[in-house]
């Protein structure tokens, strides 16, 4: 089974986005600017199902004779730049601190061969299967960017400037924002994951961290004047809705705090987050066991464990917390 479908937003002046058909694990919003002399992709799909769709509906889009020859990364998770390989020429910009993130991934068959391997009747294994079992990367060769900076990169496509932004370690090591002056858009990456009344989405998940350094990005997003704000998942926000973020990502950050102060584990700690259901229209409070344990991480001076690890804890929270909620046994 493969995910089909998502939205394509006009956002005017040459820019869409592209918001997958649902939310979940993987499914992450892509940037297309179109101009008469070139055109420009913020992040890729995940997978090659999904991002031949995104080129699909950019095809639609683009003057006669303009290809997209070029891909900002907004950081290395694969749910943002493993759909590269739909476009093998262009030049795929991502970076410096960007690499170590890579390094940290599996790559997409040794994701494949998890996914597909796993023992389903393991936490883990249910749980990667019904949350990444819907993409196919048997085929998709290790996606490698071609331009690596530092601090601050100013690209012009056609008329358009696209300004970039490398931002201190917060959802990965390496994370950076587009900011496009023209369009008075923003787009964030995975900084922001946003949810509206009418769009539900997921608790963030935050692999380095802190949180002060999230917030501290949302503010910057906010500094650059942008009105329309594009999360890396979720629907398209306004100032409002980046603000109502930072108050989800300050309630977290102070519950990390006053739970690490009463020496409460980590993974502990997310479960008794999780339990106060302050935000109950938010898919996957699982994650909240990385974003706290990245938190945790930061006071406690310790390095991230490796993916497998910490994937195994949240799946064993989500299969705790079903049986909670459910009251019964695994289905
Ligand atoms: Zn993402």
């Amino acid at each position: 089974m493969s995910i089909t479908g998502g939205d394509v937003v006009d956002l005017g002046t040459g820019l869409y986005a592209w918001l997958p058909p649902q939310r979940g694990w993987g499914l992450a919003n892509c940037g297309l600017l179109v101009s008469p002399r070139g055109a420009l992709w913020i992040d890729t799909p995940y997978d090659p199902v999904l991002a031949g769709q995104f080129l699909a509906e950019s095809r639609k889009r683009l003057p006669e004779g303009v290809s997209v020859d070029r891909v900002v990364v907004t950081h290395a998770n694969g749910d943002h730049f493993w759909g590269a390989g739909v476009l093998p020429d262009a030049e795929i910009i991502a970076t410096r601190e960007a690499r170590e993130h890579i390094h940290y991934d599996p790559t997409p068959q040794q994701q494949h061969a998890l996914v597909t391997g796993s023992d389903p009747a393991t936490p883990l294994g249910a749980y990667l299967g019904r949350h990444f079992g819907a993409f196919d990367w048997s085929a998709t060769e290790p996606v490698r960017p071609t331009t690596y900076f530092t601090g601050e990169l100013e690209l012009t496509v056609g008329d358009y400037a696209v300004e970039i932004t490398a931002l201190p370690p917060a959802h990965t090591t390496g994370d950076l924002m587009v900011h496009l002056p023209a369009q008075r858009t923003v787009f964030s990456g995975d900084v922001i994951f946003s949810s509206t009344e009418d769009r539900p989405g997921d608790h963030p998940v935050h692999w380095a961290g802190p949180l002060s350094n999230v917030i501290g990005a949302c503010e910057q997003v906010l500094a650059t004047g942008a009105e329309v704000i594009v999360p890396g998942h979720g629907p398209v926000l306004d100032r409002a809705g980046v603000r109502e973020h930072i108050g989800y990502l300050s309630y977290v950050r102070e519950r990390a705090h006053a739970l690490h102060a009463a020496g409460v584990p980590a993974t502990e700690a997310a479960r008794r987050v999780i339990a106060e259901g302050r935000y109950p229209a938010l898919g996957l409070p699982e994650r909240l066991v990385v974003t706290i344990g990245s938190e945790y991480r930061d006071l406690d001076g310790t390095d991230l464990p490796g993916v497998l690890q910490v994937m195994s804890e949240v799946a064993a929270v989500a299969h705790a917390t079903e049986l909670t909620v459910t009251g019964g046994g695994p289905e």
